[in-house]
């Protein structure tokens, strides 16, 4: 193994101009969640290139490429995805967001760690298997899925239609080891009282009243703790009403709350909770309903998806296989510690494990740096990355 290690790192550092150049041709196509058509064309052409044994897009638009495994272990997807967030004022970027800068050894843009670095050294890293002469026990399922920043269409569709027996997320970890993160459920509030001119209050019912006592109420909801994850939590953000005249008493209020969640407390429970809390909050004859967010997508291949704004959360147990075997890859592939922990955001990893696919996170880049004006990779990590994903790949498709 301790050869195979350093084949591994040779052929990655072979691939290493390849890999810079695939990952700078990402970034300079801009992909916003609906909109990944030409990216996926360019994932869909590496793969080919590449020798994948098979590369097809599917209804909704996932780009799936396929390594062949012997038959005798276990299927294994990398999981990635096409969508980035929005670049944002260009003038706050040290260097244009869709230039992929390459300065100081790191490649700079709109995606750089979230995440099309990732995304080619996950389509890279299962290639290098092929260019070794080795192939895997079982499948190697390379996918890149759509609209993951809108609530994670993508992966909820293979979630049902390519069930693999363990995953592997591609989101930015530093090259360490991830093994879960809280989830994520946007709650809508709605209050509705009846709108009147603002000059005699008294004939309307001002919605504002009950939902100001809702809002401070929220401050006191009980909230539970995962011992890996940390606390649940609740904040209101976004609030809209149905007038635009400050003076007119608006007839209906809706409340947007982000609660980031653990798995011991399920949607519908908590849904409960917050609308008892509104019942006992509204005042003067005012209604109102707590619901959970639902979004109507269309994708860039021109299918629609209802879907709810809720990624789970997961936990993969601390004494899992998927975890010493992913660990003892890793520290074998890159001749150093590799520590585990949680992502504080969430991810498409979430699907999975609810699809029933063991999942486990590893990417390059530094978390900190996704969705930010400073977003950019590591040369150096990138190849890292690229050898850690052929190492999981070989390593934790091994036996059945
Ligand atoms: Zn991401």
């Amino acid at each position: 193994m301790v050869t195979e290690s350093r084949v591994l790192r040779g052929l990655a550092e072979e691939l290493r101009e390849r890999l810079v150049e695939f990952s700078r041709r990402l970034i300079r196509t801009p992909s916003l969640p609906g909109h990944e058509g030409e990216v996926a064309r360019l994932v869909a052409e590496e793969m080919r290139e590449l020798g994948y044994d098979e590369v097809r897009t599917d209804e909704v638009g996932n780009v799936i490429g396929l390594i062949r495994g012997a038959g005798s272990g276990r299927s294994l997807m990398l999981n990635t995805h096409l969508d980035h967030v929005d670049s944002g004022d260009e003038s706050r970027w040290p260097f244009p967001p869709f230039a992929a800068e390459l300065h100081e050894g790191c490649i700079w843009g709109r995606g750089a760690v979230d995440i099309k670095g990732p995304t080619a050294a996950q389509v890279h890293g299962a290639a290098i298997l092929k260019a070794a002469g080795v192939r895997p026990e079982g499948d190697v399922v390379v996918v890149v899925a759509v609209q993951e920043e809108v609530g994670g269409l993508g992966s909820v569709e293979v979630g049902r239609s390519t069930k693999t027996d363990r995953a592997v997320v591609g989101e930015p970890s530093g090259n360490e080891l991830r093994r879960g993160h809280r989830g994520r459920v946007e709650l809508l509030v709605g209050v509705r009282g009846r709108s009147c001119h603002a000059s005699v209050p008294e004939k309307g019912i001002n919605p504002h009243y009950s939902m100001s006592r809702f809002v401070t109420g929220l401050r006191d909801v009980r909230t539970e703790v995962d011992p890996f994850l940390g606390r649940e939590s609740f904040a209101p953000t976004l609030i809209q009403s149905d007038q635009s005249s400050a003076n007119v008493v608006p007839g209906e209020l809706t409340l947007h709350v982000d609660w980031r969640t653990i798995p011991s407390r399920a949607p519908e429970e908590v849904r409960a909770e917050l609308a008892r809390l509104l019942e006992a909050s509204l005042l003067d004859g005012a209604s109102g309903q707590v619901d959970l967010r639902t979004f109507d997508l269309v994708t860039y291949t021109g299918a629609r998806r209802r879907a709810p704004t809720a990624f789970p959360s997961f936990v993969l147990p601390e004494g899992d296989p998927l975890v010493s075997e992913s660990r003892a890859a890793l520290e074998e592939a890159l001749g150093r510690e590799v520590p585990v922990g949680r992502w504080e955001f969430a991810t498409d990893g979430g699907h999975l494990t609810a699809a029933g696919v063991p999942t486990i996170g590893f990417g390059p880049g530094d978390p900190a740096l996704a969705h930010t004006t400073q977003e950019r990779i590591g040369v150096t990590e990138l190849v890292e990355g690229a050898v850690g994903y052929a190492a999981l790949a070989l390593r934790l498709t091994s036996g059945a």
